[in-house]
């Protein structure tokens, strides 16, 4: 169950407001808009994956200390450091699909030719 960042209060998570401390817990009043909230002072920005790659225009950037858009930065999961790696055949199976293609159709065509004649 969520708390208030403030008060620490249990709160439902579709609460705007925190029933104790008024702490306003979702943007424009909607409780589908979340509010991130920088808790220790730092901005939000400092950790925001929008500042990082220099694609935010919010006003409030850099020194944001609530912002509805804010998204922490990528974790590095195991699958990006050690992706699954494919099989010999499977690498090349892929290069070469189209080449398979053409020759499974001069082979059906041959087979064609050969029951006719
Ligand atoms: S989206 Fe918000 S937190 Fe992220 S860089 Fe922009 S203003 Fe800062
Ligand atoms: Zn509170």
């Amino acid at each position: 169950m969520p708390t208030c960042p403030r008060c620490q209060s249990a709160l439902d998570a579709a609460m705007v407001h925190c029933p104790r401390c008024q702490l306003v817990l979702k943007a424009h009043g909607h409780p589908g808009i979340p509010l991130h909230r920088a808790l220790d002072g730092e901005p939000l920005c400092a950790t925001c994956r929008y500042h990082a790659d220099d694609s935010c225009n919010f006003p409030q950037r850099p020194q944001a200390q609530t912002c509805t858009l804010y998204r922490p930065p990528i974790q590095e999961t195991e699958e990006h450091r050690f992706p699954p790696r494919r099989g010999f055949l499977g690498q090349r199976w892929r290069q070469y699909q189209g080449l398979g293609a053409v020759l499974a159709l001069l082979l059906i065509s041959l087979v064609v030719v050969l029951l006719q004649g």
